[in-house]
């Protein structure tokens, strides 16, 4: 084997190498979809929001009202209602600071845990 033979066989295999990192790459995209729910005053739009792993993506646009408004939901475990916890409106909303830290499922009252 002469030396150009060896130089685009080496070639040739950092092309398939690269290849095939990209594609995985590209396969395995990083974005990840949680439930999600509007803050807005009178919106009760729930559903799942897709966001950039690292890249944070809250408040999202609500595909119902339009605005900036929708924040990370938890679900109840009792009923699977989707809703925000208080902790989290507390912490994303100055007028919501007296909201109490424990809350219930606005559904069927069960205690809504934080951090689930
Ligand atoms: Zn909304
Ligand atoms: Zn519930």
């Amino acid at each position: 084997m002469n030396r150009n033979a060896i130089i685009a066989a080496v070639v040739i295999a950092l092309a398939v190498v690269g290849g095939i990192y990209a594609y995985q790459n590209f396969g395995s995209s990083p974005s990840v979809t949680e439930d999600s729910a509007c803050s807005s005053d009178g919106c009760d739009w729930t559903g799942g929001t897709t966001l950039r792993v690292g890249g944070g993506g809250y408040p999202a646009k609500c595909p119902k009202c339009g605005n900036s408004t929708v924040l990370r939901g938890t679900k109840c475990r009792g009923c699977g209602t989707i809703q925000i916890h208080n902790i989290l409106l507390k912490a994303q909303y100055e007028d919501k600071k007296d909201l109490p830290d424990r809350m219930n499922c606005k559904n069927c009252k069960a205690p809504l845990p934080w951090g689930s």
